[in-house]
Parts: C-alpha cells; structure tokens; sequence
C-alpha cells in the first residue's frame, strides 16, 4: 500500500485567491454592464524591456549553431550571471561574495520551497503574521509544524505585525530556530531599518538561529536609510540567506529567475553540535535536484545589468510607486488610515472601523466595483486590514481611487 505524506493533509485550502475569483465570478454573472477594477493581484503588468529580449534572442540562435550551442549548464548558475550580481548587487553596497556563494535558479518560489530540505525536522519555526504563505506552507508540508486550529498552525511562532507595533516584528520570547523575514514586505508593503533589522541579526546570532531573508522587492526601495540586503547588518553572513528574484523588478514572473545567497560562513548543526557548511549542502541538494536555469533565461537576467534595461526598470517601478501613490494618498484624504506603499508596491489599509477584511471585499466588489485582497487572507494578525496593490495601469488605479471616494467620502 503506497503510503502519503500526511503533513500534506494539514494544509489549509489555500482559499483566498479561489474564493476571490468565486466572489468576482458571481458578481459579473449578475452584473454583467458593470465594470470591475482589479487592484489585488502580486503580479506586474508592464512589458519586459527590449533589450532583455534581444539578449535572450541571441541566446536562441546561438543554440543553433555547433561552435555555440550549450546543452547542460552548471545546475548552479553560469559565472557571467553571478558576476553581475557581485558587482552589481552586493560589491556597490560594500559586500563581497565569491561566486560559489551565488545560486542561480528559476525563481525564488523555488528557492523558498526547497531550502526546507537542508534543515532538521526538529527547529522550530517562525513567521509574521500576516505572512506571504509559502513560507508558512513548506513547513507544515515537510513536518515542521502541528495541525491548524483557531486560524495557527500548532508548533509556529507567529510575531504579529500591526499598527501598533508599526509593522515591526518584535525578538520572540522563545528560542526560534529558522525565522522568516520579508522586507520591503508582502503584504503589508512596510519596511524594516538597519537597526531594527540588526536586532535580528544579534539574536539569530546569540541563538545559532538562521534568518531566511525574503528581498524579492528590494528593486522598490526609495529611501536612503532602508537596507537593501541583510548582509548590510554586520556579522550577517553568519545567520543569514538571502533570496533575490527578477519577477518584480525585471518582470521575470513568467520567464523565471531569481538567485538565493548561501554565504560560506553559515553553518547548522548535526545533534552532536558539529558545524556543517550550509553553503556545501544547499549545493549538493541543487545539484542533485535541479539541472539549473536555461542559458536563454540567464543571458535574459545578465541583460539587467546593462544602463538601458536599468533604466527602463526603474522607469517601470516608478509607474507602479505613483499607482501606490495615487492609492494611498487618495485613501487618506478621505480619512482612511494606510501603511506601507512608499518602498513597496503594495498598500496595506485598515478597513473602515467595525467591518471586517471579508466584509470590506464585498462591500467594494459589490457597491464600488473594486478588487482587493482581504488581510485576513494572509493570517490572523490580517482581520481589520486590506491590501492594495500598485500593478494595476495609472487610469485604472485613478479611476478606483476616485470612485472609492466618492462612496467613502465623509
Ligand atoms: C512574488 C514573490 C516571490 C516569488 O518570486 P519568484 O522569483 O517569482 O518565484 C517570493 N516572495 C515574495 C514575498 C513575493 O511577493
């Protein structure tokens, strides 16, 4: 009898994104003349740039010719892409990496998913709530937490993030072995200092914790004082891995890249207490269950190390950061109170006082014509908050603004 993963049957339904198409659904069958406006999607709208295209096409012609072709790459990423990254990413900000310490793949889910292998059934776990859900899913898949009840996963430490503690986790009581972080983040579109974010290196330092750190939006960070990466935090390397992704800078969503940072000083632990590389086993793991990105793919994400595609991706986060602007200036005009949106391209909200997340949804689905995505969705420290997001065009993102407006205005 072929046996399951039982884990597998804790996981919730992950009924958010289903039960907003259900919702949206039902509302155009009996409005069919009414329009919506979607503004609760994570993807980006705007067109890759041409010269990542260009560079990808010459990769394609270059496969169909003997003296260039290229069949299996380095399951770990091509040295002229890591080279890039170096330089660019990490060596401008005072950092230094070898290149065995980059690991290329097809984007951070993956990366973010996997690295669940590397690490001991037993480490306790801990994420913000609300949370982006992979994080908190991988572990409840491969055995690191109890079953759900009351909206918690038995065996997480959740560190809620609301606007009392201004989005700032606040150092768990409790000893933490694996700690995810997400800055800028998702959902909430906040951010984190270098001196809170210091705090967290300390901790994860004095107990021989690891920190998981999520930047997949550091491409949308506007003020100075804000660090792009974790290992702008001292003694980092230690502690710390890091996942980088071209989905939402570049617009590689649907082409598919990012790389995640092992550092050579990161070590875990057999029970015995003996120091192992992390850096060693996460490469024995990609290397055994991946055979890497496409040439065609990284020649793409080289590509975004040139001036012209810089500047075409800043002018495109640029066009999303005025949709955060238009929403989140237009929504505190009339009384609402917003967090994040200003180094991220989402808006966190709190929804009108007395209503919950859910109840919000239906009210702008159903008298605005507006989609959003509820807090609640992202974890219980969510009810009483929506999010908003700036991937929509300007004159959607304006017109929603508008007619939220007038349906709230005081
Ligand atoms: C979009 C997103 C990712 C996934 O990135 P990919 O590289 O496209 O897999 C990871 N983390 C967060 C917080 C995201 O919003």
């Amino acid at each position: 009898m072929i046996t399951i993963n039982e884990n597998f049957l804790k996981l919730q339904d992950s009924y958010l994104f289903v039960t907003i198409a259900e919702k949206v659904k039902k509302y155009q069958e009996k409005n069919p003349n009414k329009d919506i406006i979607k503004l609760g999607i994570g993807d980006i709208t705007r067109p890759i740039p041409k010269n990542i295209a260009e560079a990808m096409k010459k990769a394609v012609d270059e496969m169909t010719n003997i003296n260039t072709f290229r069949g299996y790459g380095p399951e770990i990423g091509y040295d002229f892409l890591k080279e890039k990254i170096i330089e660019n990413d990490y060596k401008k900000r005072g950092i230094n990496f070898e290149n065995f310490e980059v690991f290329i793949s097809d984007g951070i889910g993956s990366d973010i998913g996997n690295i669940v292998d590397i690490f001991g059934i037993d480490n306790t776990v801990a994420i913000t709530d609300p949370v982006y859900p992979a994080y908190l899913d991988t572990n409840v898949m491969s055995g690191r937490s109890g079953n759900f009840s009351n909206g918690k996963y038995g065996g997480i430490i959740y560190l809620p993030v609301n606007a009392e503690n201004n989005f700032v986790p606040e150092l768990p009581k409790e000893k933490v072995d694996m700690i995810y972080l997400c800055f800028p983040n998702n959902p909430t579109g906040t951010v984190i200092t270098k001196q809170e974010l210091k705090k967290w290196v300390d901790y994860a330092r004095e107990n021989n914790s690891i920190i998981l750190f999520d930047g997949a939006y550091e491409a949308y960070i506007q003020n100075s004082n804000i660090p792009h990466s974790i290992y702008e935090i001292e003694g980092a390397k230690e502690v710390a891995i890091e996942f980088r992704s071209y989905s939402k800078s570049a617009g590689f969503t649907g082409i598919r890249c990012g790389y995640t940072i092992v550092p050579k000083e990161l070590q875990g632990y057999t029970k015995e207490g003996k120091a192992i590389s992390l850096n060693k086993m996460w490469n024995r793991r990609q290397s055994t269950k991946t055979n890497g990105v496409s040439y065609i793919t990284q020649r793409g994400a080289e590509a975004v190390y040139t001036k012209e595609v810089e500047a075409q991706i800043k002018e495109n986060i640029k066009y999303y950061m005025n949709n955060t602007k238009i929403i989140k200036e237009g929504l505190e005009k009339i009384g609402f109170k917003t967090f994040g949106g200003e180094n991220a391209p989402y808006v966190w909200l709190k929804v009108p006082e007395g209503k919950k997340s859910w109840e919000f949804f239906d009210e702008l689905l159903e008298n605005v014509g507006i989609v959003g995505t509820p807090g609640i969705g992202f974890g219980p420290s969510g009810e009483g908050y929506f999010r908003l997001t700036g991937f929509g065009t300007k004159e959607n993102t304006e017109k929603a603004i508008r007619k939220i407006q007038e349906y709230y205005q005081p």
